[in-house]
């Protein structure tokens, strides 16, 4: 096909928005899926993004289109929805040069819905504006057509269609055609590919998605991946219809697959460059950086026994995933675990979900911390995942933590006590933004660390349900943050350790021990629960001592109801950590996790 016949596209969208099932009338409209081997949503194929909704790795369809003008190759390349792969919806933009960007006309802009919009333009991408679900008697299309022109430069007026009954569908294939740019590329010059995405298959290896920018590949072919620095050969290439088909060559413009016998995802770099090997005159596009873990937690298995399954667990887990990171790690009161690094809070769900379903292993999550830069006296400079690992303070100078800019769409009553959650958590108020007569778009800068624990559903909670969070990280800033520790009976429970702002030690120091006060049962003697920060005790709490045999109020009478409380006693220990000489559960340390308000 020629290079004026192709359009690569993507359909970017608020989760719900119905990006999903656009992509699947797309599909039927041109005839690549029949009734026949129809599977609901093809691009999300992995049930968790199902259930969830969101679409974790990027997936590429050709689909060939007989529009109005003649016959079009359309490359539909779709992008993960969520924040936390901020980098990966990067790099499947820049495999396209369009964009339809997709607003549900009920529910109207959302965060993401801004995020991606600005992402696509900053990448000059072109914007085809369209408002989806118009069949639902709840569709206001005229004031989100407004909303959209207050917060995106938009060069059409939004087509309106529904995903659901079709309409509008061909329209907007149309417009496709019409208004995004085919790609630019000089099929004569060497071959260069942008690899913008790359799967784990457990057959065939690693299956590396290109845009081909230049020249062309063919099978045989021997490659260079630039940046990585590793050589293959392709053994098989084609593209995805949407299930693979193999091809002979992938030419410049085009959307394709290479399998080239390579074993391990690491081995690929989403944003490398693939050249012919020992081909200099083809210039590589820009470096790619790896995206970096930024939120890490302790993951312990349940019961130790269980420890060699949550290793295998884990490494078939990072077979799929590179971006996330794990090690093993020791704790007094948790035994053996890993310590796991994830692009943020969504990721981490993401991945201890598909622990206890795909792999059936119960964690204990300890809290989780984001990446701090500490600045040791003598000038070096340690990255720390672990309040474990936080240092002496006296050889600590400076502190710095990742700081986020997040884009909050609210309804405009309640703009006042967000912006007061913000604050709370060490937010600033950047600027409101309005979107229409009763929504607005709040800007704030805060420390990633606060919204980290339940800032999402205190979010989700103050708006009844409307309000939408997208950030990114922008920069790390200096804190006064220190280490807080937490003491049962006088140990040190290094699990319960977080690191923390030093004015927010003492009230969420007192949330901590009152939570475990809770959760601790009575022993024979009194355990005191305390916090502490440095050699100060910042909060404390005890539990009072009890005498008491469980078994005794039975009187040795009824001897079965007897054994039954031993055994229930017996399986509630297997869920006990032993600290010292006091048994603590793991719920507590569960408990711990979702901080309360002050
Ligand atoms: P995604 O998260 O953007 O992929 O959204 P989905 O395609 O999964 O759609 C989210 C929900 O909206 C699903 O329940 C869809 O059935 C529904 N939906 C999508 N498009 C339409 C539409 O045009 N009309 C109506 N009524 N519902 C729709
Ligand atoms: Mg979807």
């Amino acid at each position: 096909m020629n290079l004026d016949r192709i359009r690569n596209f993507s359909i970017i969208a608020h989760i719900d928005h119905g990006k999903s099932t656009l992509a699947d009338r797309i599909l039927e409209h041109t005839g690549l899926m029949g009734d026949r081997n129809r599977v609901a949503q093809v691009l999300d194929d992995m049930d968790l993004e199902r259930e969830r909704g969101i679409t974790i790795k990027a997936r590429a369809v050709e689909i060939p289109f007989a529009s109005a003008n003649g016959p079009f190759q359309l490359n539909l390349i779709d992008t993960p929805g969520h924040v936390d792969f901020a980098y990966e919806v990067e790099r499947s933009l820049q495999a396209c040069e369009g964009a339809v960007l997709l607003v549900d006309a009920a529910q109207g802009v959302q965060a993401q819905t801004v995020a991606n919009a600005e992402a696509a333009q900053k990448l000059g991408l072109r914007l085809i504006p369209v408002l989806n679900k118009i069949d639902l008697p709840t569709a206001r299309p005229d004031e989100i057509a407004e909303e959209l022109h207050n917060c995106i430069l938009l060069e059409d007026e939004p087509m309106t269609i529904s995903a659901k009954t079709g309409a509008g569908v061909a329209e907007l294939l149309e417009r496709i055609v019409e208004k995004v740019p085919p790609p630019e590329g000089d099929r004569a010059a060497p071959f260069r590919a942008r690899v913008f995405d790359s799967v784990h298959d457990d057959y065939r290896g690693v299956i590396v998605y290109i845009r081909a920018i230049d020249g062309s590949l063919a099978r045989r072919d021997r490659i260079t991946l630039h940046y990585g620095g590793t050589d293959h050969e392709v053994l098989e290439l084609g593209k995805f219809r949407p299930h693979m088909v193999p091809c002979d060559r992938l030419e410049a413009g085009e959307v394709g697959y290479v399998i080239a016998n390579i074993k391990t995802l690491s081995e690929v770099v989403v944003g490398d460059t693939m050249l012919h090997r020992g081909s200099d005159a083809a210039h590589p596009l820009p470096a790619p950086e790896r995206p970096k873990p930024m939120v890490f937690t302790g993951l312990y298995p349940v019961s130790a026994a269980d420890f060699t399954r949550l290793r295998q667990a884990l490494e078939r887990l990072s077979l799929n995933d590179a971006s996330f990171t794990w090690e093993p790690e020791s704790s007094d009161a948790l035994g053996f675990g890993f310590r796991c690094g994830f692009l943020g809070l969504l990721h981490m769900e993401i991945v201890q979900e598909r622990l206890e379903r795909e792999e059936g292993v119960d964690v204990v999550q300890t809290a989780p911390t984001v990446t701090y830069r500490v600045q040791i006296r003598d000038g070096e400079e340690v990255e720390i995942h672990a309040a474990g690992d936080w240092p002496d303070p006296a050889t600590i100078e400076e502190v710095r933590e990742p700081i986020v800019r997040a884009g909050i769409i609210v309804p405009v009553e309640t703009m006042g006590s967000v912006i007061g959650l913000c604050l709370d958590r060490r937010g600033s108020h950047v600027r409101t933004d309005t979107l229409s007569a009763t929504r607005v778009e709040v800007f704030v800068d805060m420390p990633l660390s606060g919204i980290l624990y339940d800032f999402y559903d205190r979010l989700k909670s103050g708006t009844r349900g409307y309000g939408t969070l997208d950030y990114e990280v922008t920069g790390w800033q200096s804190a006064a943050l220190v280490k807080m520790r937490i003491l049962v009976n006088g140990e040190d429970v290094d699990a319960l350790s977080t690191i923390i702002h030093r004015d927010e030690a003492e009230s969420a120091g007192r949330a901590i021990v009152k939570k475990l006060k809770q959760e601790i049962p009575r022993h024979l003697f009194a355990v005191p629960i305390q916090a502490a920060v440095g050699g100060k005790i910042v909060a404390r709490e005890t539990v009072q001592g009890m005498g008491k045999n469980v078994t005794a109020k039975c009187y040795g009478g009824d001897i079965t109801r007897k054994r039954k409380l031993l055994e229930k006693q017996k399986a509630g220990k297997k869920r006990m950590r032993q600290v010292g000489s006091v048994t603590i559960p793991q719920k507590a340390f569960l408990s711990v996790l979702s901080r309360e308000e002050k």
